[in-house]
């Protein structure tokens, strides 16, 4: 096979501009050093350290044994589907199951946007948002949200953000990369001022809920009027320890629903059987392993915040998920320049601001193990002081 660059290939010009997301860079250079002898501190990757607990992995076991290993129904089985929909107050027809809440994100971009239609989105945001919104044909508008308003979107900035071409407000409550949660009054303001405004529908990306450390509302329970509107994401990759699965889901309005598994069918035929009977045990089965390990996260957060602050680094105490984002040191203040200094002289993986549209900060994820933390700030308070 041909290896050189000069094959002649083309790539779609869907594709201009979108690379392989700065974190998966990242994580593969630290692996890459790491093969090479460094003693690399990788603190760059959104996944639970926790196991997949027992229960779950022996019913996917059980599955596979009991013949569930053929084309599963488009739309996910009946009994996950019906799950989700109970738990949720709503009907199977309202939720659908695809290969990991990134999927369920994807097809509700490929089910709605036509070229130039607009989605709203915050920044900081999680990296892949806007590129799935370019890959669908849309425009993604990207409002900045810093830190002194909490990383949070206001409702005046919506206001003025929605044009005829708007088609979607998406929102990430607990957010990657800031841990923002939105309250329930700040909910309802956003949601009044959607009111004025019925052609925009909203995906709410909650795939955080249980590991929040404040009271977490849901955006339908905060705004029940817009639930004919309203997309939900969620799925078991990190409350239950199951990134590998790629179990996500969605729940909606049913001809949305409808839409979505209209390309699921053409693109996967559905997510993994035997993944699907996984996810079913782990939302049926014991709930405790939930608040244990939110406990263990919220434990780590406080040990990362006080580090990088006794550090010299500005870090915002957050509210939910497992991300710190503090701001660049002021003598190094360019993120990806830091970053690669960082890991080049110290060993630690960080991801830089820049890739969630907010340069003049880093990510750094707490889902680690306390002893890969402490090591890792140790490092960051030394690389600084040396700065
Ligand atoms: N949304 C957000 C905000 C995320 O951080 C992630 C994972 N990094 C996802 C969605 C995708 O999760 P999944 O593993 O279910 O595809």
């Amino acid at each position: 096979m041909n290896t050189s660059s000069d094959t002649g290939f083309r790539r779609a010009g869907r594709l201009d501009g979108i690379e392989l997301s700065e974190i998966v860079q990242i994580s593969e250079r630290a692996a890459q050093l790491r093969a090479g002898g460094a003693d690399i501190v990788a603190l760059s990757t959104g996944e639970p350290d926790f196991p997949t607990p027992n229960h779950v992995i022996e019913a996917a076991h059980r599955a596979a044994l009991a013949g569930q290993t053929r084309y599963p129904a488009t739309a996910g089985t009946p009994a996950l589907r019906a799950a989700i929909a109970s738990d949720a107050g709503v009907e199977p027809a309202n939720v659908i199951v695809s290969t990991g809440a990134k999927q369920v994100l994807a097809g509700a971009f490929l089910a709605t946007l036509d070229p130039g239609d607009e989605v709203i989105t915050t920044a900081p945001f999680w990296t892949s948002y806007a590129d799935m919104v370019r890959l669908a044909g849309g425009v993604p508008v990207v409002l900045d949200c810093p830190g002194d308003q909490g990383f949070k979107l206001t409702p005046a900035q919506l206001e003025v953000a929605i044009t005829p071409r708007t088609r979607w407000l998406l929102l990430n409550t607990p957010s990657n990369p800031t841990g923002a949660i939105y309250s329930q009054a700040e909910l309802q303001a956003l949601g009044a001022v959607l009111e004025r405004h019925p052609h925009v529908w909203v995906i709410s990306d909650e795939i955080y809920q249980h590991l929040a450390y404040v009271p977490f509302t849901p955006f339908v329970q905060a705004v029940p009027e817009l639930a004919n509107r309203t997309l939900i994401v969620n799925g078991v990759s990190k409350a239950y320890s199951m990134t590998g699965w790629r179990i996500g889901w969605g729940i909606g309005p049913a001809p949305l629903i409808k839409a979505m598994v209209a390309v699921q069918g053409q693109i996967t035929s559905g997510a993994c059987s035997i993944a699907q009977a996984a996810a079913l045990a782990a939302l049926t089965g014991p709930q405790d392993l939930l608040a244990e390990r939110r406990d263990e996260m919220r434990a780590r957060r406080d040990l990362v915040v006080a580090g990088l602050n006794a550090a010299g680094l500005d870090c915002a105490l957050p509210d939910g998920a497992f991300y710190v984002f503090p701001k660049t040191p002021a003598q190094m203040s360019v993120d990806h320049e830091f970053c690669r200094y960082l890991l080049d002289n110290a060993g630690v993986a960080l991801v830089p601001g820049r890739a969630f549209g907010m340069p003049g900060h880093l990510r750094l994820s707490f889902a680690y193990a306390r002893q890969s933390l402490e090591e890792g700030i140790a490092r960051i308070a030394r690389t600084t002081a040396a700065l």
